[in-house]
């Protein structure tokens, strides 16, 4: 502290000064005092003014004798009193500065922490973590161990931050934040890398399935759902991990390795994925495609095709399913599996499903126009089912393009509709309220409780194409299908089998009682302008 100790002398000084001439105006006054009361003793005592009677009066006035001693006792007290302000004033002074070196300190403390922890969670940040982990990589060359660094990304959130609002997209993060807290160990770092993005340094990895054990108690903290307002969410999350020193040697070597990691395990549906360098290749082309995706959007590059579906009643196709392709510049046709994963991880899906719709209803009316009348199903992706404006955009299409609600089946998956039940519920009565059919997708592969399906506003059920393709040659199948032909009638429904691939299968079918038949047999999916042709070839018969 120079700075304080200089300061210090500094105001000494003054304050010294000041008191000095404080007390040499004392002096002053009591010398003053001194000559006009012996000026008065000397004249009062001869009745004239002479030098004699002036020493006379001092030598024989006693009270005089008092006033001599005043101006020494001024300048004592005078210095004395000076130097105690001085030295008061002074302590005050260094009282002062050190409290403010400590207000200094805690500021810089302060500004230090905001500048390494995010604002939200109070998690180290970014920054901070590329700092441990440089650290952490020190230390497991000096003792030869293995670290590895986990990227965990929730999965749907922008969803969640898009129908809820970033208020409790936020609230979401910080209770997240507190329960990954609560299973990292002291010597593991958790960081928030932004957004609904978050990771962890483990060192000292024994093995591959320790990893796994970590990356299981992760999930397992986030078992119980969140509680946001009157909500109750259940949140997953996708957790990728890269290995030093196996993988990399410097911190953005493993975070983006780790990062396609997470981006497979998302991809998959996988939970965790350790990365590999298989994963890697399929990186830079996945994220070409998002761009490619969105652009394709853009530029209308998507196309619709039209997949009959049999009734079995009339003995017609009365129903199509709408099935999305993308003509892809250099990949050319492209099936919706390589694609609709995409979109819906990046968000795209909700741009896509407005497409979809867009084209299949301006389709229907134009079918209708020349007479042809068809019902289309559409299909939604979960996201689609978090979107509490799509009731009111398919409204505004049926009305647009004057398609009746009816004509209009949307096909979503049990997996959909349970990602997030509540929500999915009141946007479905919203849509089946206009008129439009729900149809259940791929049933028998997802994990919906029959107690819960009562619930819904469904129309149909269509049993997955896996147990109607082998049907014949596998008795379990055969079992399943007929049991949900069973169900669907007991419960009023309209039954769909997909996947009829040949005339046995469709015979048996119909001698089970199954409403509607889809498949390659009847016919392939098929581009729009080939619809017309291929029905009055196929009624002509
Ligand atoms: P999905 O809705 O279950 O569609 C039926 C799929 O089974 C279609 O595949 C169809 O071509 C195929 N298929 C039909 N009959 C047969 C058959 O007899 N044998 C075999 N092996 N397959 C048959 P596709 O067109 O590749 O679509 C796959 C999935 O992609 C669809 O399954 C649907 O979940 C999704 N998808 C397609 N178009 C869209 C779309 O516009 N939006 C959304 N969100 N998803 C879509
Ligand atoms: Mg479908
Ligand atoms: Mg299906």
């Amino acid at each position: 502290m120079p700075f304080a100790h200089q300061s210090f002398a500094r105001d000494v000084s003054f304050l010294k000064a000041k008191a000095t001439r404080q007390s040499v105006v004392g002096v002053v006054i009591a010398l003053f005092a001194l000559v006009v009361a012996t000026t008065l003793a000397a004249y009062v005592q001869d009745g004239r003014l002479t030098w004699g009677g002036i020493v006379r009066a001092q030598q024989t006035n006693f009270v005089l004798w008092f006033l001599d001693l005043l101006p020494m006792f001024f300048a004592v007290w005078g210095q004395y009193v000076g130097s105690v302000m001085a030295h008061e004033a002074g302590a005050m002074v260094i009282d002062q500065t050190q409290e403010l070196r400590t207000q200094t300190v805690a500021l810089e403390c302060k500004a230090h922490h905001e500048t390494t922890h995010d604002a939200l969670t109070d998690l180290p940040n970014r920054s901070l973590l590329h700092d441990r982990v440089v650290q952490a990589i020190h230390r497991a060359k000096r003792d030869g161990g293995r670290l590895a660094l986990l990227v965990l990304d929730l999965d749907r959130f922008k969803e969640i931050n898009e129908s809820l609002g970033h208020f409790n997209g936020d609230r979401l993060l910080k209770q997240l934040a507190v329960r990954l807290q609560g299973v990292v160990r002291a010597s593991d770092t958790l960081a928030r890398l932004g957004g609904d993005e978050f990771a962890f340094v483990i060192p000292n990895v024994a093995s591959d399935a320790d990893l796994h054990k970590v990356a299981k108690t992760i999930q397992k903290a986030m078992d119980a759902p969140f509680s946001l307002e009157k909500l109750t969410l259940d949140v997953r999350a996708s957790i990728g991990a890269a290995i030093f020193p196996e993988h990399g040697q410097d911190v953005d070597t493993l975070m983006q390795l780790a990062d396609v990691a997470m981006y497979a395990a998302k991809q998959d549906n996988q939970g965790f994925v350790i990365y590999s360098s298989k994963l890697n290749m399929a990186s830079p082309q996945r994220l070409t495609l998002m761009g490619e995706l969105r652009q394709a959007l853009e530029r209308d590059e998507l196309l619709m095709y039209y997949q009959p579906k049999f009734d079995n009643h009339c003995n017609r196709v009365t129903e199509v399913e709408a099935l999305v392709r993308w003509q892809h510049p250099r990949h050319g046709l492209m099936q919706p599996a390589e694609f609709i994963p995409l979109a819906e991880r990046t968000g795209l899906i909700k741009q896509l499903s407005l497409w979809v719709l867009k084209t299949v209803l301006h389709q229907s009316s134009r079918w209708r126009e020349d007479g042809l009348e068809i019902a289309v199903s559409v299909n939604l992706s979960a996201h689609d089912l978090l979107d509490p404006e799509l009731p009111d955009i398919i409204a505004g299409l049926l009305a647009q393009h004057s398609v009746p609600a009816k004509q209009l089946v949307l096909e979503i998956t049990e997996t959909a509709i349970m990602a997030d039940p509540d929500c999915s519920l009141e946007i479905l009565n919203r849509i089946a309220k206009l008129g439009v059919r729900i149809s259940i997708d791929d049933f028998g592969t997802g994990y919906s409780s029959l107690a819960y399906l009562r619930k819904l506003p469904v129309t149909e059920i269509k049993i997955d194409r896996s147990f109607v393709m082998e049907m014949l040659d596998n008795p379990g199948d055969e079992a399943i299908v007929q049991a949900t032909i069973g169900l669907a009638k007991s419960l009023g429904l309209d039954v769909v089998a997909e996947g009829v691939e040949n005339d046995a299968t469709m015979v048996k079918l119909k001698s089970l009682g199954c409403n509607l038949l889809q498949g390659y047999h009847i016919s392939k999916p098929m581009a729009a302008k080939d619809f017309p042709g291929w029905q009055s070839d196929r009624e002509s018969k």
